[in-house]
């Protein structure tokens, strides 16, 4: 019996758009090879609140391999790809070679400390299962050593808890990092006086959630101050010891935390891939989403510079990499069938960012929305978009206890 070898399509990362890419070539005639750092998928979104001890990291991760067990097209590897051959095809994983007919990469962001190499030193990010989890153990670290300083000064800085960066993540971080002060480690530190406990959202320019319109912004600020968080607009740190944060004007602001959540750029790989890069180095590709000059490679996600009708550039979103999975998919097929390949545009499913318990902001099908009922619209959201039945069903359980016991359940300090 003659076997006709399949089409081999390499995709490199099961972050949002690579496991889309790889789902929706599920019935294609290929093969497919996913190949990502760790063996596991994240869903990045929920990482602060691991950070501020909700959840665990298992219940925001998930097995790639489990995920896809019933999927007989396609081979898992565990690897970092660490060089690409365009003109060969062919990529370079853990000192093996996978050669390729169509190459996706959807290798994602990361942290983009702008050149402040001191901030990325001394300052904590939330980008992977272990940033998350060292931030936790640093903040419950504060708490203990706040509980037993007896200089005040020493023990406002050890209590003042600094986000940098106004957008969608630092202001959840900023409003969840004030409710586990006051409702959680008020009650764990009953001798501590916690009013000395201080969130400052710090923000480079004139706004906080410079993407939503201007009644959410509003909502915003109004529903962090409600929750004590201070926001400090037009505010610029140019220096961080560990200590104490320098501002561009010269003020500074004793701190022991720093959080950094003011900037993202494409992975590392795409700078050493010889190919046009964008802004934040994120690669430009065609409306088809190809690389020029090499149309049997599409990337995707946080790691594609693509622009909008208006010609700004998609933002770095799970549901652009998600969009852009299918339409990289499709094209990959109607290449595979002789077919003329589709343009990418981008359908906006509309903004949401929780702002804490009871709190969030969220403008969808053209309406805004603000406080209890965006926050159920984000909290129904969420626990439909993780993945695994067990994962939902843990995840509900642990925000119904947090919600009506005033509790974070994760308290633990480990080792590092
Ligand atoms: C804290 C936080 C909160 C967020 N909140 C939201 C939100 O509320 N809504 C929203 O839409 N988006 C949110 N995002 C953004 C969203 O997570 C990203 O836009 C999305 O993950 C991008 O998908 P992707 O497939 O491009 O990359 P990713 O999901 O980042 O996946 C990339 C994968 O590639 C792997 N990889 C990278 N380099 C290599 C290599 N060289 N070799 C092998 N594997 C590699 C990575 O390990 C990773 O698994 C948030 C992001 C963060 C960090």
């Amino acid at each position: 019996m003659k076997t006709e070898k399949l089409p081999h399509v390499l995709i490199v990362g099961a972050g949002f758009g690579g496991l889309e890419t790889a789902q929706r070539l599920r019935n294609a005639p290929v093969q497919i090879t996913l190949l990502n750092r760790q063996n596991y998928h994240l869903f990045q979104p929920l990482l602060y609140q691991v950070a501020i001890a909700g959840l665990v990291p298992s219940q925001i991760a998930y097995p790639v391999r489990t995920i896809f067990r019933k999927q007989k097209n396609l081979t898992f590897q565990m690897g970092e790809v660490t060089s690409i051959d365009f003109e060969a095809r062919y990529i370079r994983s853990n000192g093996s070679v996978i050669a390729y007919d169509y190459l996706v990469l959807a290798v994602g962001g990361q942290t983009n400390f702008f050149g402040l190499g001191a901030v990325e030193e001394n300052g904590f990010q939330l980008k992977s299962i272990e940033s998350a989890t060292s931030t936790r153990n640093h903040l419950l670290r504060m708490f203990e050593r706040a509980s037993r300083e007896i200089d005040p000064d020493i023990r406002k800085a050890l209590l003042t808890f600094v986000v940098v960066g106004g957008g969608p993540t630092g202001v959840e971080t900023a409003g969840a990092l004030a409710e586990l002060i006051t409702h959680v480690m008020s009650k764990d530190y009953p001798q501590m006086d916690l009013s000395e406990g201080r969130v400052l959202l710090i923000e480079a320019t004139g706004n906080v959630m410079v993407a939503y319109p201007e009644e959410l912004r509003k909502a915003t600020m109004k529903l962090l101050e409600g929750k004590n968080v201070q926001i400090l607009l037009n505010t610029r740190l140019t220096d961080y010891n560990g200590r104490r944060i320098t501002l561009a004007d010269g003020g500074y602001i004793d701190a022991f935390t720093l959080i950094w959540t003011a900037g993202v750029r494409s992975a590392e790989i795409t700078d050493r891939l010889g190919v046009p890069q964008a802004a934040g180095g994120r690669v430009r590709v065609e409306s088809t989403l190809q690389l020029p000059q090499h149309p049997d490679v599409f990337v995707i996600g946080d790691a594609a510079y693509v622009e909008d009708e208006k010609g700004q550039p998609l933002p770095m979103l799970a549901t652009v990499a998600q969009q852009q999975a299918k339409a990289a998919a499709r094209n990959i097929q109607k290449i595979l069938r002789g077919e003329t390949l589709e343009p990418f545009h981008y359908k906006d499913p509309g903004l949401l960012a929780t702002i804490g318990r009871n709190a969030a902001v969220a403008r969808i099908w053209g309406l805004s929305f603000s406080g209890f009922i965006a926050w159920m619209i984000w909290v129904v959201l969420h626990i439909f978009r993780l993945i695994g039945f067990r994962n939902r069903l843990v995840v509900l359980i642990n925000w119904a206890w947090d919600y009506f016991f005033y509790d974070n359940q994760v308290r633990l300090i480990t080792r590092e």
